[in-house]
């Protein structure tokens, strides 16, 4: 196989912000003078949805906005310096904490209209108070762990460790063969969806090897030549997306149906039939998805 060409002028979804993450400027003193500015702007989430506004946009106030109300664990977070504007997070126990033009928005229902850059900003957000609530305590000692340097780890008092948010690498691969490709359905899904087969890395395995494994595992099917095409942030709650394509040694499904519910080859030309007529939807897959856009990127190549 040759090696994989990719769109151009392209922006993956929940990525593209070009965000200063200011690791360097982290102190407590530094965080309050960044906090205190006048173009200090925070994003507040609700229960894992974000703040919106009327023009589709995501809606920033002011820190000062949030003195005396109630902030889940663990208060503002920083999530960096956007062209200098000191950028924070946090999440309200309350949706009517603050008066503003807050409509709080699914992030997955909001990709319908907010730019690729917003959703990073949304999803680093959403990934990092997402990892806070779910690691409040120690997985050494057990006692409750604080919040450090402006939201990027979690200190322990007690035994003095230190905790950092966790990415897990998850491979998303198309299973080409003789110009058609392999799409499955999860289980659960709704009738006709369709995507990449995709799986976590499992330790003490490449990327290449857990496509392999994962492949062999969902379909039975052994595969070659497996090459990287792009990668995406994915914020359910925390995974990076790696984009892979391979090649089928060959077309005999053997489907393991305590892992999917179906799988089938589909030809370029079926591929680019649904993707002309989907409108929001392709194969049923939402236009913010990597595997939208392997699949957009294979019928163009
Ligand atoms: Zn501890």
């Amino acid at each position: 196989m040759k090696p994989y060409t990719k769109r151009k002028k392209f922006i993956m979804p929940f990525s593209g912000d070009e965000l200063d993450h200011a690791e360097t400027q982290r102190a407590t003193e530094q965080l309050e003078i960044f906090i205190k500015q006048d173009n200090a702007k925070c994003l507040c989430l609700y229960k894992g949805s974000i703040a919106i506004n009327g023009n589709g946009n995501l809606s920033l106030v002011h820190p000062s906005k949030l003195i005396g109300k109630k902030i889940n664990d663990p208060g503002p977070i920083f999530l960096g310096l956007s062209n200098n504007i000191p950028l924070f997070s946090v999440s309200l126990v309350e949706p009517d904490e603050i008066k503003e033009d807050l409509i709080f928005e699914d992030l997955r229902k909001a990709s319908k209209f907010l730019s690729p850059q917003e959703m990073s900003v949304a999803g680093r957000a959403k990934s990092l108070l997402d990892w806070h609530l779910n690691n409040r305590f120690c997985s050494k000692c057990g006692q409750m762990t604080q919040p450090s340097s402006g939201g990027i780890k979690r200190e322990c008092n007690s035994c003095s460790s230190e905790h950092f948010p966790r990415v897990n690498p998850v491979v998303i691969m198309l299973i080409i063969s003789n110009n058609k490709v392999l799409l499955g359905r999860g289980k659960g899904w709704p009738e006709g969806a369709m995507s990449a087969l995709a799986g976590f890395i499992s330790p003490g395995e490449t990327i290449e090897e857990a496509v392999k494994r994962e492949t062999y595992e969902e379909v039975g099917i052994k595969i070659k030549n497996a090459q990287y095409v792009f990668s995406q942030p994915w914020p359910w709650p925390s995974q990076l997306m790696i984009g892979m394509v391979c090649e089928a040694d060959n077309e005999d499904l053997n489907i393991n149906t305590d892992e999917i519910e179906e799988a089938k080859w589909f030809t370029k030309d079926q591929v680019k039939a649904v993707y002309d007529n989907s409108g929001d939807h392709f194969l049923k897959l939402p236009k913010f998805t990597i595997a939208h856009h392997l699949l957009r990127n294979w019928i163009e190549s």
